[in-house]
């Protein structure tokens, strides 16, 4: 195991829990793994796919990650593909026919096409293991809710004997509960990393009256001038009218929420992402599936409702 990790992916050694997981994987047994963010939880279902027979089917609720994914995986060498609806039809057919001649170690799949081709393309290939990325996603107590993830049950129904790992960086109690339910586990284990983020420090400040909260975020944004960061609002025009405040002090910055244009939204993050812009003012639609390295502040503007969405964001 350590030899594929240096070999792969380069790194000297796993971090905290990876070699447990990997290894429940490879015993052919389910794991339910939760990590932070940047924890490293893809290295728990890539290198089983790799030291495994067959392919590995990874579901993953977003096509910008898997395309990620995707690419730094063949960048490593590792033959991997994602099927989904951002393809052309030639692309998925060599894809499909790359699955059904065992030539790759990973396929990354949406969860309406893997629904789509579990009689068909599933019923073909050698699958090694399933992984379940994002798996709060099937949890209507989890946030971000798909109903397409609550069919997922219908991998360990078929499959009984692939092993499946679902990962999430975020799922209570009783989330992680309807997690191993819906998909049917079997027995498993379940993985929790540390959340303690040395580097992350929280403040508290009381709810100020608008014009001070207003005085003292444009005073924070100035002494923190050059540095990347989001505002979170809690509804729409708050975005607005925070950015409109901003402004008004000379400081520049965009707005994001699902109000917005699909071409508005793309322009913001991608401004963010390419530092043209410091600072975007963001309903929580703003966030998930951007892999930016230089955020080095959040401000929430009103409170998040529970523990959950605090550390979501
Ligand atoms: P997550 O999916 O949990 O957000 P990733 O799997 O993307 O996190 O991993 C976050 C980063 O940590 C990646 O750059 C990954 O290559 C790196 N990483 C993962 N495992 C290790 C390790 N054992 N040693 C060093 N870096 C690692």
């Amino acid at each position: 195991m350590l030899q594929t990790l240096k070999t792969y992916f380069g790194y000297e050694q796993f971090r905290p829990l990876q070699e447990e997981i990997i290894q429940r994987i490879i015993d052919k047994k389910d794991a339910l793994v939760l990590m932070p963010t940047g924890g490293g939880k893809s290295i728990c279902y890539q290198l089983p796919a790799l030291l495994l027979e067959g392919t590995a089917v990874i579901v993953s609720p977003l096509i910008s990650l898997m395309k990620d994914q995707v690419e730094s995986l063949r960048s490593n060498g590792i033959e991997a593909a994602a099927l989904n609806s951002s393809n052309d039809e030639t692309e998925n057919a060599n894809i499909r026919r790359a699955c059904v001649d065992g030539k790759l170690k990973l396929l990354y799949i949406s969860p309406e096409r893997l629904l789509a081709e579990i009689d068909y393309l599933l019923r073909d290939m050698h699958i090694s293991l399933f992984a379940i990325d994002e798996a709060h996603c099937i949890s209507q107590w989890g946030h971000d809710f798909r109903p397409e993830y609550t069919q997922m049950g219908v991998l360990h129904q078929q499959f009984p004997k692939i092993p499946i790992i679902a990962l999430t960086a975020t799922a209570d109690k009783i989330t992680r509960e309807d997690i191993i339910r819906q998909l049917h586990m079997d027995d498993p284990q379940i993985f929790i990393s540390s959340f303690d983020r040395p580097n992350i420090s929280l403040t508290v400040r009381r709810g100020h009256q608008a014009k001070e909260k207003n005085k003292s975020i444009g005073e924070f944004v100035r002494r923190h001038a050059g540095e990347s960061g989001i505002i979170y609002c809690m509804s729409r025009n708050k975005t607005e009218a925070v950015a409109q405040m901003l402004q008004k002090q000379g400081i520049q910055c965009g707005v994001y929420h699902a109000g917005l244009s699909a071409q508005q939204r793309n322009e913001t993050q991608d401004d963010f992402i390419n530092d043209r812009i410091q600072i975007v003012c963001a309903t929580i639609a703003f966030g998930m599936g951007i892999d930016k390295s230089n955020v080095r502040w959040v401000i929430h503007y009103n409170m998040p409702k529970s523990m959950e969405s605090f550390i979501r964001k």
